[in-house]
């Protein structure tokens, strides 16, 4: 038998069952529900081998073609896209040029995607809460506070005191994902829950919200390694 890949596990209130995870840019996680036995973790995971290695290589394939500094960064979000120029130099720092035109500076490659991570973070964090705002004033959902936050395995959360969670990475999704995410967590502020009353309100609001909800499910996919977080 060949031996396991490296594994981390979550326990989570909300599972119901046993899931496994493979987070970019390769990470495996087991989702084991609350109170379940943790020493029938292992054979679970040998018994999905196959399926993970398979998916751990053709991840390995996707991650290994890409740059860890990127030429030119796409928001389709909200429509921009910004050239990105290297310099080698002794300070880490990102000046914007102007014109979407990013000048980035750092003493080595890692370092300066550790900045350009922040710029990432920056951005989202000027454009996402006011969006937010916004959707909540249109469909009369409030909330309490907005965090942003670079996450593996979420697009966003809700908790019962109606503090929203966003995932930095929206920026990378359709201007249309990013609504319904939003959509989403507010209607959470009204159910806790995704009963079927949860989704009949998501669907009065937002009747196309299915198309939204399969482009989420695949993107976390399509995120570019250097705005992955590291850990
Ligand atoms: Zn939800």
């Amino acid at each position: 038998m060949s031996v396991l890949p490296p594994y981390s596990i979550r326990v989570s209130a909300r599972a119901k069952r046993l899931q496994l995870k493979v987070l970019p840019p390769g990470k495996v996680e087991v989702v084991v529900p609350k109170r379940f036995n943790l020493n029938k973790v292992p054979a679970f995971v040998a018994e999905h081998h196959q399926w993970l290695q398979r998916h751990l290589d053709s991840m390995a394939t996707q991650y290994v073609a890409e740059p860890l500094l990127p030429e030119m960064v796409r928001f389709p979000a909200i429509d921009e896209q910004w050239r990105v120029e290297y310099h080698q130099g002794l300070r880490s720092r990102v000046v914007d040029l102007g014109d979407y035109h990013l000048k980035l500076m750092g003493p080595d490659e890692p370092h300066a995607g550790k900045v350009l991570q922040a710029w990432l973070q920056q951005r989202a964090k000027q454009v996402l809460p006011p969006w937010l705002e916004e959707v909540s004033a249109e469909i009369g959902l409030a909330f309490n506070r907005v965090t942003i936050r670079a996450q593996k395995s979420r697009w966003g959360s809700c908790s019962s005191r109606r503090n929203i969670n966003l995932n930095r990475a929206l920026l990378f999704v359709s201007p249309g994902a990013v609504r319904y995410l939003m959509t989403h967590e507010l209607c959470h502020t009204r159910h806790m829950n995704h009963s079927p009353r949860y989704w009949q309100l998501v669907a009065t609001l937002m009747p196309e919200y299915k198309k939204y909800e399969a482009e989420l499910r695949g993107a976390m996919q399509v995120i570019p390694r250097w705005a992955l977080p590291v850990d």
